[in-house]
């Protein structure tokens, strides 16, 4: 199937047509809500014209009057221009930084300030025994630690002036603590309407090293900015359909100059994939789609909140989206994997099921059945589960209902850096991941019946494969297990996987309705067939449970009662969401009480790098039916990890809030 469109896309989609707009777009310093940003979004507006695209430039409050859903607007910020010197005496010996050659050597939206200070380097400066026997009223603050936090703290609690920060973020296997000396780290931050503003610089790990080996140290800062209420702009193109449903394709423009790959990379792929099906459509090639095609460029988060805050009525009449976030790398130099990254599990459905597909048509990897075809092979792919952190985790929300996988290639070496440059963009990936999503996009605008039929036995073909390979997991440490309880508890376990892989599975079968409203006797069909293989599985396992227990000599598995853990005091409470799409988190970080901060980061802390998944998917699977100790176990399933605690202080941090209501669920 598919076969022309593909071939269409294929030739007529270009990785280098696609890399010139990066370099146009990573001249614009686009931090969301800035001038910067506003003379990239008009940029892409102009690209879409001259395509011959229906275009919109959407234009939304920066203030601290608006809210879209939980996300508190913020006001617009430029700067003119700012430096850090170092000093010896009075004298300046030595430029730190200069926002005019590197803009990513200030603190993104630093406050106007002009002064001599004294330097105090904190022990990362994130707890508030970090600050014992240290005065750093007025002065600035010398820290690799997280900025947030230690603004709350040192600036905002103690007086500090402002801060200079060096740390460079590692990533595994990406990014080791010593490969960027000279990079500085994209670091920025938000304000709330009350709280206090200050200023900030950032340092390469090199200059934070020497600054911190010759203490004590004055500098001179300068930084003429300023902040007024403005606006941020969403860039539209549309490609009209003959129905009212539609398909959505987003990218967010935002970051500083120059942010190549992140992402610019995805906002270029984007222009280039609705030039080329336009072109395609308006030349004959590919017939109008029965669904319209709209893309979107935005400031990250913000932009989408704004977005779809302002489009509800659109939700539910659109069927599927894709977010394109850092597409373009050189997979060697940057040290990255292509991910197709799949929705939330609370959000199942055909979607990242036919992105898989749809890749291994356009690389020819034809499933086993060519030897010869090894296109796909010479680049590092993956399907992974979701985590979260751009836009799809909004859009993928079930209380915004667009299932939303993301292709973006991470690791990446330079992600966030001032080194995220020109020179690490391939225009083979951008072609690669780029096609791919045009391809993904035209298939659901056009997905009819036998398109529907065909998913349906693509998910019941994969997910068939995921049980037995879960089955076979628990097989295999079945046979390693010495002892019945050790026994008991696998298959208790392997029960429970199933129930919920049969769950996901029965909710991305009925996900076929959007494109097939009739499809009622095919799901049946093929629901049937999962619960099938899902009864022949357990069997099967059943089978090698047994054996294994009399070899260990017991006959009866059930015996040693294996106790359930035990349930928190929240256990039975179904939280009630009071808002639509996930809590953006700024306006509970940016409180007036401090305790609820420090309750907030301790939460953060438990979970440390997961904080962000384990929170956002105990929001998706929080659907008003499921008290918390069930939702905690939805994501042990779908994650692996028992999030308990932090789960249930997410859901108390939500109820003091007025976030969610608390209702009583039957004992
Ligand atoms: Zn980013």
């Amino acid at each position: 199937m598919f076969e022309t469109t593909l071939n269409a896309i294929r030739v007529a989609y270009s990785g280098e047509r696609a890399k010139r707009h990066i370099a146009n777009i990573s001249q614009h310093h686009r931090i969301q809500a800035s001038p910067g940003y506003r003379a990239a979004a008009a940029y892409v507006q102009a690209q879409l014209d001259n395509a011959g695209l229906i275009t919109e430039m959407l234009s939304y409050p920066a203030d601290h009057q608006t809210t879209f859903w939980t996300m508190e607007s913020f006001q617009e910020w430029a700067c003119a221009r700012a430096t850090l010197d170092l000093l010896q005496g009075e004298q300046a010996v030595d430029r730190l930084c200069d926002f005019e050659a590197v803009p990513m050597s200030i603190i993104q939206r630093s406050a106007a300030a002009q002064g001599d200070y004294e330097v105090v380097v904190l022990k990362d400066g994130t707890e508030h025994a970090h600050y014992d026997g240290l005065d750093v009223a007025g002065k600035l603050v010398l820290t690799d630690g997280d900025l947030g936090r230690v603004y709350d703290l040192a600036v905002r609690r103690r007086g500090a002036a402002g801060i200079l920060f060096d740390g460079m973020a590692t990533t595994a296997p990406g990014r080791g603590p010593l490969d960027l000396p000279d990079a500085r780290q994209y670091t920025s931050f938000w304000w709330g309407a009350d709280e206090p503003r200050c200023f900030g610089f950032v340092l390469t790990p090199r200059q934070g090293r020497r600054l911190r080996q010759n203490l004590p140290v004055r500098v001179r800062a300068q930084v003429v900015s300023a902040f007024y209420d403005g606006a941020f702009e969403v860039v539209a193109a549309f490609i009209p359909g003959q129905s009212d449903e539609e398909v959505l394709v987003v990218s967010h423009l935002c970051h500083p100059q120059p942010s190549a790959n992140d992402n610019a990379s995805g906002a270029a792929a984007t222009i280039e994939i609705a030039a080329t099906l336009q072109r395609l459509i308006d030349d004959g090639t590919l017939p109008p789609p029965r669904r319209g095609i709209r893309f979107l460029w935005m400031p990250e988060m913000t932009g989408t909140y704004a977005y779809l805050a302002n489009s509800e009525d659109r939700l539910a009449r659109t069927v599927a989206a894709v977010n394109l976030d850092m597409v373009g790398q050189n997979q060697e130099r940057c040290h990255s994997v292509f991910n197709i990254e799949q929705p939330p599990e609370a959000m199942a459905s055909f979607a990242p099921v036919l992105m898989k597909r749809l890749w291994d048509m356009l690389n020819g990897d034809t499933g086993g059945h060519g030897t010869f075809e090894l296109s796909s092979a010479s680049v590092r792919h993956a399907v992974t589960s979701f985590s979260g952190g751009s836009d799809h985790y909004i859009l993928s929300d079930p209380t915004v209902g667009v299932p939303t996988p993301m292709l973006i290639q991470w690791p990446d070496r330079f992600y966030h850096t001032s080194e995220d440059t020109l020179d690490k963009v391939d225009p083979d990936m951008l072609a690669r991941i780029g096609g791919l999503a045009a391809a993904y996009a035209y298939v659901i605008a056009g997905a009819d019946q036998r398109t529907a039929t065909w998913l349906g036995h693509e998910i019941v073909a994969r997910r068939q494969c995921r049980l037995v390979w879960r089955t076979q997991a628990a097989i295999t440490s079945a046979l390693g297990a010495e002892d019945a309880t050790a026994l008991s508890r696998l298959r208790d376990g392997l029960r429970a996987a199933v129930d919920h892989r049969i769950d996901c599975d029965m909710t991305a079968l009925q996900s076929l309705e959007r494109l097939w409203p009739d499809c009622g006797e095919l799901v049946a069909e093929l629901s049937a067939e999962l619960h099938e293989a899902a009864r022949r599985e357990l069997s099967r396992a059943e089978h090698v449970f047994r054996n294994r227990a009399r070899s260990l000599g017991s006959d009866d598995l059930s015996s040693p009662a294996v106790q359930p853990p035990p349930g928190g005091p929240f256990d039975s409470l179904i939280p009630q969401r009071q808002y639509r799409g996930p809590v953006a988190l700024r306006s509970l970080e940016e409180g007036d009480d401090p305790a609820s901060r420090d309750a907030l980061w301790q939460a953060s802390r438990l979970a440390g790098n997961q904080w962000w998944t384990a929170r956002s998917l105990a929001e998706y699977w929080a659907d008003g039916q499921r008290n918390v100790g069930e939702i905690i176990d939805k994501v042990y399933q779908e994650t692996g990890y028992r999030f308990d605690t932090e789960i249930t202080s997410y859901f108390e941090i939500l109820e003091a809030n007025d976030l969610i209501r608390w209702r009583a669920g039957e004992e």
